[in-house]
């Protein structure tokens, strides 16, 4: 299926002009984030030679949600399909040369995500978490009791009952990784300030896109277009069912002195606001606080969805819950200066659900992206809906696709459940709890 057939209509720049689109193409991917870098990339490592274009929107790689990302990455998932996801995807991030290439720098801190209770609840609930990944395999995460916690992180204060360690997570430079997967090809072409892109079918099946800037005749296009998949999937007929949900973020250009440069990001009790370090001295938070909309598609830029409360609401929790009085801690208003605050979407997949013992079909959030043929549609993949981990999980993510794409066996049976019609997988509801 996939022979030469672009190479000498192909510019020898990696990177090309959206009037410069070469007539054919193998492949075609929509969407130039970590789902759709990654995707260029591990096609071209599974098929070398195969003629790879993708189609960047905006003029330059990365412009969509991973703007906004804490750019966080941990191996503790309780679903199988994501631990197994997780762990491939970390392995690449940790040991880079022989995936990504010698010189490869993408930033990596291996500093270790730290979910903390601040209640016997909370404790009883990481303990049996804990107990459920070593099962699925994950014996490196810890449980850690309250004098375990007070000697390795006295920092954190007498609030904090107990603690799940995972030492495999960290954060890294998502901006880095997504051009380390750009870079690591040698055939694939991207093409950026590509407008209008439209899918075309052609007697029954894929046949290529339509773009702005011109027209590429190829017999297979991939949607990893972000919060604009459904939009995209419009133009071949199609409604993805995929939600998406506005997320917000900030970074902060200062950090209390007691909250040190090599700490872990902590994941704090529910509803789970969490912080890390960033730079040197500063920080960045996260938080999926109420009252944010679902939406079919996006109405609007996501940064219109910033609230000016929200870093000091999330500050406040944490101070709340760390029991920091006004003036100290999460409670010291230096953090509140200089505020770097931003928006993306979430985008979900729809439609999960678990059949009750009555039969009954019970919606429920997954967690699990959505990386797979179109039935009924030769030609057409998706990989969407990558929620909150679609940096963490894009080296997985893309070698999934390329399997798809290229109609072979899945790198491992668990990946199955990243199919469009899994409507339930064990363990997949729920962000960070
Ligand atoms: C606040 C926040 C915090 C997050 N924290 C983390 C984290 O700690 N760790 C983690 O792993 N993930 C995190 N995420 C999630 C992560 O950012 C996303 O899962 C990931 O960016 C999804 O990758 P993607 O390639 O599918 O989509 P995107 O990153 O949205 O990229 C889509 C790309 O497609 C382009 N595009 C869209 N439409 C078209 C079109 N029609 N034609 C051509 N191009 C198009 C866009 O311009 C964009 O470049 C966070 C997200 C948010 C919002």
């Amino acid at each position: 299926m996939f022979g030469l057939q672009g190479r000498t209509a192909m510019s020898e720049r990696r990177f090309i002009e959206a009037g410069e689109l070469p007539a054919r193409a193998d492949v075609v991917i929509i969407g130039g984030g970590p789902a759709g870098t990654a995707a260029a990339w591990a096609v071209e490592r599974a098929a070398p030679g195969t003629q790879v274009v993708l189609l960047e929107q905006s003029g330059s790689l990365g412009a969509g949600a991973s703007l906004a990302s804490l750019e966080n990455f941990r191996t503790c998932w309780p679903a199988l399909c994501l631990a197994r996801m997780m762990q491939r995807s970390v392995d690449v991030f940790l040991n880079p040369a022989a995936d990504l290439g010698e010189n490869v720098a993408l930033g990596v801190k291996r500093q270790g995500y730290l979910y903390v209770a601040v209640d016997e609840k909370g404790a009883v609930s990481l303990r049996c978490d804990v107990m459920h990944l070593h099962n699925i395999g994950l014996s490196h995460v810890e449980y850690l009791d309250t004098s375990e916690v007070a000697y390795r992180y006295p920092w954190l204060g007498a609030r904090v009952v107990a603690a799940k360690f995972d030492p495999l997570a960290g954060w890294l430079d998502s901006h880095a990784l997504i051009h380390a997967y750009a870079s690591h090809t040698r055939a694939a072409r991207f093409a950026l300030g590509v407008q209008d892109t439209r899918i075309r079918i052609r007697n029954g099946r894929v046949g290529g896109v339509t773009t702005a800037g011109g027209t590429i005749d190829a017999p297979n296009v991939v949607i990893a277009a972000g919060a604009n998949a459904r939009q995209v999937g419009r133009s071949a007929g199609i409604e993805i069912p995929v939600v998406v949900r506005p997320r917000q973020s900030f970074t902060t250009p200062w950090r209390h002195e007691s909250f040190p440069e090599d700490a872990p990001c902590i994941i704090s009790a529910p509803p789970f606001p969490h912080v890390r370090p960033e730079a040197r001295a500063g920080a960045i938070f996260g938080w999926e606080y109420g009252g944010v909309p679902t939406l079919a598609a996006p109405e609007q830029p996501a940064e219109s969805f910033r609230d000016s409360r929200f870093p000091s609401l999330t500050l406040a929790l944490l101070a709340r819950q760390f029991g920091h009085r006004d003036g100290d801690g999460f409670a010291d208003p230096r953090y509140l200066r200089g505020i770097s605050h931003r928006a993306g979407y979430y985008v979900c997949r729809s439609g999960a659900y678990a059949t009750l013992p009555d039969g009954t079909q019970q919606p429920y959030e997954s967690q699990r992206a959505i990386i797979d043929a179109w039935p009924g549609l030769d030609g057409l993949f998706l990989s969407v809906a990558h929620v909150g981990h679609g940096v963490m999980s894009s080296p997985a993510a893309g070698e999934i696709l390329a399997a798809k794409v290229l109609g072979r066996a899945l790198p491992d049976p668990a990946y199955a459940d990243f199919g469009l019609d899994v409507p339930y997988v064990e363990h997949d509801a729920g962000g960070l709890h």
